[in-house]
């Protein structure tokens, strides 16, 4: 009987979906990740308005980037963690609407469709995000489900 193949000693439990720098950005940009929104999740830069954090954070569910996900939430409505569901993978997004969120504005409004597979069943997220800006930085506060 042939013998097995041992296990790799650090596999990961449900490891997460990587995106390498040239990747398409998952945001759906015409960019590679690293040049639209990796260079915000590495921290070089902050998205300069509502809708480029909006596309960021989608990103960085796509990437598992925790980090990112809680320093871009507001504190006043900030959980302690993010739950990444390790059955859901997203596969698009598609921006619907913005209102202010721009370099002139201290608010604005993004309504968006997130698309996703949970266990291999298609499904879409629509929502309307809230967004402030503090100390320069633009801020994920809330979101209400259309
Ligand atoms: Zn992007």
């Amino acid at each position: 009987m042939p013998r097995r193949k041992p296990r790799p000693k650090h596999a990961p439990a449900a490891p997460a979906p990587a995106v390498r720098p040239e990747d398409p950005c998952p945001c759906g940009l015409p960019a590679p990740y690293a040049q639209c929104c990796g260079r915000f999740h590495t921290g070089g830069e902050t998205a300069p308005t509502a809708e480029r954090l909006m596309r960021s954070r989608y990103s960085a569910f796509v990437a598992r980037d925790e980090p990112y996900l809680l320093r871009t939430w507001s504190p006043a409505t900030r959980p302690r963690t993010v739950d990444f569901d390790p059955d859901t993978r997203w596969t698009g997004l598609e921006i619907l609407d913005t209102i202010d969120g721009t370099l002139f504005h201290t608010t604005g409004t993004v309504a968006f469709t997130a698309r996703y597979t949970h266990r291999g069943e298609p499904g879409a997220l629509r929502e309307r995000s809230r967004f402030e800006k503090a100390d320069g930085h633009w801020l994920y506060v809330d979101g209400t489900f259309d």
